[in-house]
C-alpha cells in the first residue's frame, strides 16, 4: 500500500491522461494490456536504455517493450535508418531491396532458406498455422498449455487457463482464451504440456493423420520463463516427422533476445516454420516467417497466399536492415551475455542471503524472477506462482527507477544493447530493497 501511494503520488500526469483518454480510448488506452493496475503510465519519449514519462520520471526500461525493444531507445542507426527511408517514401505495396538483405541475413542466422514478411506476431503464427495445413491437408494441430501466440482465433485456446478450468494433466481441457473466440475452434487444437514428449506421441496416435503440426515456444515465455529439458525440442522434431506434421516454433519473443538466432540456433534444432516479430525491427512493427523449401513451396506454387498490404514494408524492411546489420552484432550478444550474468548473479546472491527460495532465471538478455521454490517445467508448475510479491516487486522497481513490465507474473525483463553496467546495479539494488521489505 505504502508504494503503490508512493507511485500515484509520482503519476499526476497520467492520470489526467486516463482520464481523458477514456473518452477516446475504449478502456482508456491504445491495447487492453495496457490498462495497468494501479494506473497505466503514459510516456513522453526514450533514448537508449532509459524511458520517460509524461510526469518527467525516468527509468531504466526493463519493460523493453514486451520484448521488442533489443536495441534500446533511439538508436543511433536506426534513426539514420527510418529517417533516410521516410524522406525517400514509405509505402508502395511493392518490394524494396532492402527486404533481400534481411531475407538473407535471417536465412543465415536461423538456417531456414525461404521468408516473408509481415506486420505482427499475431500474423507470423496465423500464417504459419495456414501452412502447416495447406502443405499437410490437415486441419487438426498441437499447442501448448499455457502457451500465448497472439490473438488469432487458432491460438486462443488454453493460453492462460485457471486452475480449476484445465481439467486432468493427461487430458487438458480445451478453453477458448477470450471473448469471440468460436468454441468450434477447440475442435481442432490439441493441448499438450510443455516439457512431454509422450503426451505429444499419445496426441499424435490418438489422432493418427489429422494433426498438421504443432506451434510452440521453443523457450516457454508465457509463464515466466521455462527452458526446455535437453533433447525435448528435438525429440519433437522426430516425433511429429515420424506422423508426418510439421514443427512451428514461434521465436516472436525468443527470436533475437536468446541469441542472434534466436532459440533455433542457440538449442540447434531447426525447426519446418519459424515465426519471428518484436525485436526484428528495432522498434518498428514488422514480422517475419520463415520455412524449409518444402514447406514455403506452398507460398511459391500458390496453395498458400501469405499476403498483406503493408507486407514487406519498405520502413520496416529499412529497420529491420539497420537493427541486424549495425545493432544485433556479436559484440552485442557478448556485452548483453556479461551484463545478464552480472544481473543473475547479483540476484541469486540476494535470494541467497535472505534465505527464500526463488528461481531467478535468465536465457540470453530475457530474465525473471519465479516466486516458487521448485523448478517449473510447464504451466501448471507455474499456476502455483504467487502474483503478490510479482506485483509488489514491479512497484518497488518503478519507484526506484526501474521500469518493469506490469504484468509481473508471466513477463519478463529485456537487456538492450544500449543497457550497462549501471543500469543493471539499479535493477539488483531495487530488488535488494525488495526482498528485504517482504523477508523482515
Ligand atoms: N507470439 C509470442 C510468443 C508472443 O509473445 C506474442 C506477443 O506477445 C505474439 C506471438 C503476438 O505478437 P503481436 O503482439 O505482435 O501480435
Amino acid at each position: 500500500a505504502e508504494q503503490q501511494e508512493i507511485f500515484l503520488k509520482r503519476q499526476p500526469r497520467s492520470a489526467e491522461l486516463v482520464e481523458e483518454a477514456s473518452r477516446y480510448l475504449a478502456g482508456g488506452a491504445t491495447s487492453s494490456w495496457q490498462i495497468a493496475k494501479p494506473q497505466a503510465v503514459w510516456m513522453s519519449h526514450g533514448a537508449g536504455s532509459k524511458v520517460y514519462d509524461v510526469d518527467g520520471n525516468e527509468y531504466v526500461d526493463m519493460h523493453g517493450g514486451y520484448g521488442a525493444s533489443i536495441a534500446g531507445h533511439a538508436h543511433p542507426a536506426i534513426v539514420a535508418a527510418v529517417s533516410d527511408r521516410v524522406r525517400r517514401g514509405t509505402h508502395f505495396a511493392q518490394p524494396t531491396e532492402d527486404a533481400i538483405w534481411v531475407g538473407r541475413e535471417l536465412s543465415r542466422r536461423f538456417g531456414l532458406p525461404l521468408w516473408r514478411f509481415g506486420n505482427s506476431g499475431t500474423e507470423s503464427t496465423m500464417d504459419a498455422i495456414h501452412l502447416m495445413r495447406a502443405v499437410t491437408g490437415r486441419d487438426m494441430y498441437l499447442k501448448l498449455e499455457g502457451g500465448y501466440h497472439g490473438h488469432h482465433d487458432s491460438v486462443q485456446v488454453s493460453v492462460m487457463p485457471a486452475a480449476e478450468e484445465i481439467g486432468s494433466r493427461e487430458r487438458p481441457n480445451r478453453v477458448t482464451a477470450n471473448g469471440g473466440i468460436p468454441r468450434a475452434i477447440t475442435d481442432l487444437a490439441v493441448i499438450v504440456p510443455f516439457n512431454d514428449l509422450s503426451a505429444v506421441e499419445r496426441a499424435l496416435v490418438e489422432h493418427r493423420c489429422r494433426i498438421a503440426g504443432m506451434i510452440l515456444e521453443p523457450v516457454m515465455m508465457n509463464a515466466g520463463i521455462i527452458p526446455p529439458d535437453p533433447g525435448y525440442l528435438d525429440g519433437l522434431r522426430t516425433l511429429l516427422h515420424r506422423h508426418g506434421a510439421l514443427l512451428t516454433f514461434d521465436e516472436v519473443k525468443t527470436g533475437f533476445t536468446t541469441g542472434p538466432g534466436g532459440a533455433t540456433a542457440r538449442y540447434g534444432v531447426v525447426p519446418d516454420i519459424v515465426c519471428l516479430a518484436k525485436a526484428l525491427g528495432g522498434g518498428i512493427s514488422v514480422a517475419a516467417i520463415g520455412g524449409t523449401a518444402e514447406v514455403m513451396g506452398a507460398i511459391v506454387d500458390g496453395r498458400y497466399e501469405q499476403v498483406g498490404t503493408f507486407n514487406g514494408n519498405p520502413l520496416a524492411m529499412a529497420a529491420a536492415r539497420a537493427t541486424l546489420a549495425e545493432v544485433l552484432t556479436d559484440e552485442t550478444y557478448g556485452r548483453l551475455d556479461r551484463l545478464a550474468s552480472s544481473l543473475q548473479q547479483q540476484m541469486e546472491q540476494t535470494v541467497a542471503d535472505a534465505g527464500v527460495r526463488w528461481n531467478v532465471v535468465s536465457v540470453g538478455a530475457k530474465g525473471c524472477v519465479i516466486f516458487k521454490p521448485e523448478r517449473v517445467r510447464d504451466f501448471r508448475d507455474f499456476l502455483g506462482v504467487d502474483d503478490r510479491y510479482s506485483h509488489a516487486h514491479w512497484l518497488v522497481q518503478h519507484n526506484g527507477g526501474a521500469f518493469l513490465p506490469p504484468w509481473g507474473k508471466v513477463e519478463q525483463w529485456l537487456l538492450s544493447a544500449q543497457h550497462d553496467q549501471a543500469d543493471i546495479d539499479l535493477f539488483a539494488r531495487n530488488f535488494r530493497t525488495f526482498v528485504a521489505a517482504v523477508s523482515r
